[in-house]
């Protein structure tokens, strides 16, 4: 049937094939055409196997074919309308041909379009796709012909009414000589249901939606649920600490936060909260040693109006507030003795009273506790009720200090960089490699908040699109005696020589610009406060003095 017409005829080339180079236009019919080169499409369907992935490449690619096998069959039924759909059919063998897309020849043809009965089998010879994907990506393991599958499927469905879908039994794609393929309607198939899938248009643009909506609650829940913002780390021995807070939260049991000051106490507090069932409900904090003494227990129970002098609302207290919910005492070895009374009560009953007030309430708190002091010491000294260091010392967790970390530096430094570059609007390039050499072998007495800060100071001070460099870290040194100041401050935990060293340095250098020894006091008194975070207990005992002595001593000079 197919060789017995000429397509040039049928189709009336010459008056129907308008080659109108002046106006840029080709056309078949009405239709508008493209001469293209077989090579842009080689790049574009690598292009598309390269972002979409070789699956949905081929999906949009058969789809192309299929829309343009379609085309093909509607024009040739309105060029031959004489024609009956038997030998339309046979058409389109001869347009893939005449497109320049693959030589089609027929080697079975058994069809009844009244019934819907299609069996058809023909050789493809020189395929153009082929041989674009053996330049590309070489012989491949299935057949590559699938806009001229497409095409195929297209231009038979259309004249059959039905869907038509057509498989390569062979293809020069795989390394078969020619390619050779079958068509049955999609039912008489067994297993067509992949080679179907390509047929349906999947939204890609609607899953990557989703899927960054995916990632954004990801990203949100681990925030919400760790609470963990700042708390990075990939070393032994902060893993281990993370492990122990996982257990830890999901029990009801009062925990003991311990470490030295800066080493990130309520952020793992706010970890175990939200890793807790108690993860919808309040969060309290407070830092005992950050209220004076005398009002410390109307901060954590409350006050009653009229309880004393100033006391003219009734409030409740940071226990009321965290009902149902986690209340974080920090620095919980600064309480009065009368607010320890309170708290172990607390603890044991559930209950309490506000200040000032008879009636009793009932509150259900879990409570984190934590403490940079040695609490055992203190209970020995008689500072701190035994029966409440028991009661709170039943889950202790010793958060390690910075120094014990030096694998997690580079990964909150990155954290660090990130947080405050976005703060202060400014584009950091990173940090340079004797910075960082500086701060791993730092001794961190003030730990995560002391690198914090250092890092916020260094992203202020460098210029746009700069690393960071050691001057930035270390402003107050010196920069000709940067050397063996950095050293001295290294090797803090190594030895008393370095530091020796360096504190002679410092005060050889302190003499040479005549500073007096009050400036020099108020100094480190200033930088003790700035690094225990405004904590006076804390930089009091950098210094190796009382908080009250300290508090005199600023007092002193304000
Ligand atoms: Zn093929």
């Amino acid at each position: 049937m197919a060789g017995e017409f000429d397509i040039g005829e049928v189709f009336h080339l010459p008056s129907n094939l308008k080659l109108n180079f002046e106006y840029g236009r080709i056309g078949l019919d009405k239709h508008r055409m493209l001469l293209l080169h077989a090579g842009a499409f080689g790049s574009l369907r690598v292009e598309l196997i390269d972002t979409l992935g070789i699956e949905r490449a081929r999906g949009v690619l058969t789809r192309m074919g299929y829309a343009s096998g379609k085309r093909d069959a509607e024009l040739a039924r309105k060029l031959m309308p004489t024609m009956s759909d038997e030998d339309v059919l046979m058409v389109g063998p001869r347009l893939h041909s005449l497109e320049g897309i693959v030589r089609v020849s027929p080697i079975r043809t058994d069809i009844d379009i009244a019934s819907g009965h299609f069996d058809g089998e023909f050789l493809w010879e020189d395929s153009f796709e082929a041989d674009v994907h053996k330049e590309h990506f070489g012989i491949h393991h299935e057949s590559v012909c699938w806009t001229q599958i497409g095409y195929a499927c297209g231009y038979t469905s259309e004249i059959m009414g039905k869907f038509i879908l057509f498989r390569e039994a062979d293809c020069a794609g795989k390394g078969d000589r020619q390619c050779r393929i079958v068509g049955k309607p999609a039912d008489d198939w067994d297993d067509a249901e992949r080679d179907l899938s390509y047929f349906k248009p999947d939204h890609l643009a609607d899953q990557l939606l989703k899927l960054q909506n995916e990632v954004e609650n990801l990203r949100y829940s681990l925030d919400d649920h760790f609470a963990l913002g700042d708390m990075v780390g990939r070393s032994q021995a902060f893993l281990d600490t993370c492990d122990l807070l996982r257990k830890g939260a999901n029990s009801h049991v009062t925990v003991l936060l311990l470490g030295e000051t800066g080493v990130g106490k309520e952020m793992c507090a706010r970890a175990l909260h939200s890793l807790s069932p108690r993860a919808n409900s309040a969060f309290v904090a407070i830092n005992c040693a950050a209220i004076p003494e005398e009002l410390i227990e109307s901060e954590l129970f409350g006050v009653e109006k009229g309880a004393y002098t100033g006391a003219q609302q009734s409030r409740p207290g940071r226990f009321e507030r965290a009902h149902g919910g986690t209340l974080f005492l920090d620095e919980v070895g600064e309480l009065s003795a009368a607010a320890q009374a309170k708290l172990l009560r607390v603890l044991q009953e559930g209950e309490f009273e506000r200040i000032g007030d008879t009636q009793t309430r009932k509150v259900d708190v879990r409570l984190i506790a934590a403490t940079n002091v040695d609490l055992q010491q203190a209970v020995n000294e008689g500072r701190f009720r035994a029966d409440l260091y028991y009661r709170l010392n039943i889950f202790p967790v010793l958060i390690p200090p910075l120094r014990e970390r030096v694998d997690d530096i580079e990964l909150l430094i990155e954290r660090f960089l990130g947080k405050y570059a976005t703060r202060h609007g400014k584009r950091v390039s990173g940090i340079t490699v004797p910075a960082l050499d500086a701060l791993k072998k730092y001794s961190w007495p003030g730990n995560i908040r002391e690198l914090e800060n250092m890092i916020e100071r260094g992203v202020i001070i460098v210029g746009n699109d700069q690393r960071i460099d050691v001057p930035h870290l270390f402003p107050c040194v010196n920069i000709g005696r940067r050397e063996s100041a950095m050293t001295g401050a290294i090797d803090l935990s190594g030895g008393s020589s370095p530091k020796g060293d360096s504190l002679r340095d410092m005060v050889d250098n302190a003499l040479e610009q005549s500073t007096s020894f009050e400036e020099l006091e108020a100094l480190m008194l200033e930088t003790a406060v700035e690094r225990a975070g405004g904590n006076l207990s804390s930089a009091a005992r950098m210094l190796g003095m009382t908080r009250p002595q300290l508090a005199y001593r600023l007092k002193k000079r304000n």
